[in-house]
């Protein structure tokens, strides 16, 4: 595969953005390849700058569930785009989006646009943290919930890949009140709530953690986060950033029927543009300024670009088969490649929820973040070369989920599940050398 292009488009854009990149995966370090530049994209399919076509399943990392270039999404964006592409004052489009939310989630009953997903987490943050007059917060580790300050200690996504603990330039004392448990681990939250009685303002998860790799709940630990959360006073946020959606109509808390206090948006719900959103009770968002006191702005939030994709996107997931069409090409995809790996002996542990799914190079079962880290990154980086030159682009990282759109047709999913089979043969081989 010709890559002659891309490599020489890294090296200029390196020397003018830091790793050449503008966000750290996108550079395909941990798997020692070069990043694709990416010329143009439709549908399920990307080219690159060298002409190479790719079946993609990054899809911007979730937002493109519609697909690449969608026609409905571009006439929305045209015809948004010609009325003027900000204001700083409110526009109908901004209800229109909140309103499909509440309406797609009962348990938000107001919601507040922002322009990132880490922007959606720290707000939803410091309303727990006023709500209940507490300072502390709990996350897991391997969750990754975006960069801010106080939750980038033990996260998944780009920083379990470069194995940055945390990370440089935020301060010690800024992560002070940030508690970690491993994902599933019930035992350790009940631990965290009595060390800290009457100091912990609220538990934050990933309901399905796609940030560490895609690692399940097991039963009954959503549930049980609810109760502890209920029993001392803390507030539960789902970080839904990826979920929402993506793996059903109303998210992972309507797959695991479990009630958030807050809940945050990203991705999917911005359908390719920047915008993301936090939402919950009446009782707890009115306490946002200007309502409340509770203090959060943004120059561009509700851009009127953004709505418009993100109106268009969660309109057509609402007819009806879409989320069934995302959930079948998913399990074929996943099944699929279980199959292949237990053809050529290979260990691989595979989930899937509605049109995100990942795998481990690993025998399972794969239910934290100490789990995701045994599994075996040669054997990724060999599937993911073999992959990648075949035409299939999936995400640079063992430690990342992967994405299905409506674009994919069953006929994408076998060609990738062929070119699998071949890559898997591949990591079979380099697996009986290296004994
Ligand atoms: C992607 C992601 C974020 C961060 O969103 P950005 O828009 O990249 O800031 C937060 N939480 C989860 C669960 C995510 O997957």
């Amino acid at each position: 595969m010709k890559t002659q292009r891309s490599r020489k488009e890294f090296k200029r854009a390196q020397r003018v953005i830091p790793g050449g990149v503008n966000s750290p995966v996108r550079a395909f370090g941990s798997v020692d390849q070069t990043p694709r530049f990416i010329a143009r994209a439709k549908g399920a399919r990307l080219w690159d700058v060298d002409g190479n076509e790719y079946i993609d399943y990054v899809g911007s990392w979730g937002p493109m569930i519609l697909g690449h270039a969608d026609p409905g999404v571009l006439r929305a964006l045209r015809a948004a785009a010609a009325r003027g592409t900000s204001f700083g004052a409110p526009t109908e489009l901004e209800t229109e989006l909140a309103e499909l939310v509440c309406k797609r989630v009962p348990s938000v009953e107001r919601v507040r646009m922002v322009s990132s997903g880490t922007e959606a987490t720290m707000s939803a943050l410091r309303l727990a943290r006023a709500a209940t007059g507490r300072a502390r917060v709990l996350k897991f580790e391997g969750c990754y919930h975006g960069h801010a300050d106080a939750l980038l200690v033990g996260a998944g996504s780009g920083v379990a890949t470069l194995g940055i603990p945390g990370s440089p330039g935020v301060p010690a004392a800024f992560t002070e009140l940030t508690l970690q448990a491993p994902y599933n681990d019930l035992g350790a939250v009940r631990e965290a709530f009595s060390r800290w009685p009457g100091e912990i303002a609220c538990v934050i998860v990933e309901p399905i953690a796609g940030n560490m790799g895609m690692v399940l709940p097991q039963p009954g630990f959503l549930g049980g986060l609810r109760e502890l959360c209920d029993c001392h006073g803390a507030l539960l946020i789902l970080d839904e950033v990826m979920t929402g959606f993506r793996v059903a109509r109303g998210g992972a808390q309507s797959l695991y029927d479990v009630t958030p206090d807050l809940t945050t948006f990203g991705k999917v719900v911005g359908g390719g543009l920047p915008a993301a959103a936090y939402g919950g009770r009446a009782e707890l968002m009115t306490q946002m300024a200007p309502e409340g006191p509770v203090y959060q702005a943004g120059t561009l939030s509700g851009n009127p670009l953004a709505m418009a994709a993100g109106c268009e996107t969660l309109r057509r997931l609402a007819r009806s088969g879409s989320y069934e069409r995302l959930g079948q090409l998913t399990e074929r995809l996943s099944g699929g490649l279980a199959e292949a790996a237990a053809e050529v002996g290979v260990p691989l542990s595979t989930a899937h929820a509605g049109g995100m799914f990942g795998f481990f190079f690993h025998p399972g079962p794969v239910d934290c973040f100490a789990d995701a880290q045994k599994s075996d990154t040669e054997a990724f980086k060999t599937f993911f070369a073999a992959m990648l030159d075949q035409g299939i682009y999936l995400a640079p990282s063992p430690f990342e989920a992967a994405f299905v759109s409506l674009a994919h047709r069953p006929a994408d999913v076998e060609d990738t599940l062929e070119a699998a089979r071949r890559a898997l043969r591949k990591v079979a081989r380099g697996r009986a050398k290296s004994r």
